[in-house]
C-alpha cells in the first residue's frame, strides 16, 4: 500500500514521518501524475487558502475531487478546510465532503490548545490526545457524513464520509499513530485495528 501526501504548502513532512514510522511507503503529492497507483492521500495543515491557491495553480482541483471519488483522503486542519463543500467564505476548495466548516474557530485566546478526545474508533489505548492550532470546527455534516469526534461543549473536531476522514486537529504531531492506522484501515490496510 502507498500512501500520498500533498506537499505543496503545510506540515506534510510530519505525516510522512508518521507514515513511515508505520512502515507505509509514501510520496510526496504536487502534480497529477503523482496521484498514480495511491491508494489514499493526506492533507496536511498549514495555510488552506494558500493550499488551494496553490493546488489551483498546479492544475490538481480535479485530479484531487476525481481521485476523492473512489479513494481514501483525509484532511487535517487546513486540509480538512480544503476538502469541505463550505467554509463560510470564498477561497478553493475541494467540495467532496459534506460538512460545513468554520475556519479559526477558537479565537485568538485559544488559538492553540490541547485536548483529550473520545473516540471508539480508535479501540484501546484510552482517550485521545489531540492539537489544535488555530483550528477549525466542522460547524455541522449532512448527508452521509458522520460525526466521529467532538469536545465536550459539542462542538464537532473529526468527521467521515465513507472513505473521507476531516479532523480539526493534528495527529501528525503528536506520538499517538492510531489516527494514522485508523486511516490507513479506511484505505484499505489489512490490519487488527484493535491489537495491543
Ligand atoms: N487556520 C488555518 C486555516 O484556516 C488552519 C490551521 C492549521 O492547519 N493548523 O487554514
Amino acid at each position: 500500500m502507498k500512501i500520498g501526501v500533498l506537499a505543496i504548502q503545510g506540515d506534510f513532512a510530519e505525516h510522512i514521518a508518521m507514515l513511515k514510522r508505520l512502515g507505509i511507503e509514501t510520496t510526496e503529492v504536487r502534480l497529477p501524475a503523482h496521484l498514480e497507483g495511491l491508494s489514499g492521500l493526506i492533507i496536511p495543515g498549514g495555510e488552506s487558502t494558500t493550499i488551494g491557491k496553490l493546488a489551483a495553480d498546479f492544475g490538481m482541483m480535479e485530479p484531487l475531487r476525481e481521485f476523492g471519488k473512489s479513494h481514501a483522503i483525509w484532511g487535517t486542519c487546513a486540509g480538512a478546510i480544503f476538502l469541505s463543500k463550505d467554509a463560510r467564505r470564498a477561497q478553493p476548495l475541494l467540495g467532496l465532503m459534506d460538512i460545513i466548516i468554520q475556519r479559526n474557530a477558537f479565537g485568538r485566546q485559544v488559538a492553540s490548545f490541547e485536548a483529550d478526545l473520545d473516540i471508539p474508533e480508535l479501540g484501546s489505548g484510552g482517550a485521545y490526545h489531540a492539537v489544535f492550532i488555530r483550528a477549525p470546527i466542522i460547524e455541522s455534516v449532512q448527508g452521509d457524513a458522520r460525526i466521529l469526534s467532538a469536545l465536550p461543549d459539542g462542538r464537532i473536531v473529526a468527521a467521515l464520509q465513507g472513505k473521507l476522514l476531516a479532523t480539526s486537529f493534528h495527529p501528525e504531531l503528536t506520538q499517538d499513530t492510531r489516527f494514522h492506522e485508523f486511516f490507513l484501515a479506511v484505505a484499505g490496510w489489512q490490519v487488527d485495528m484493535l491489537a495491543g
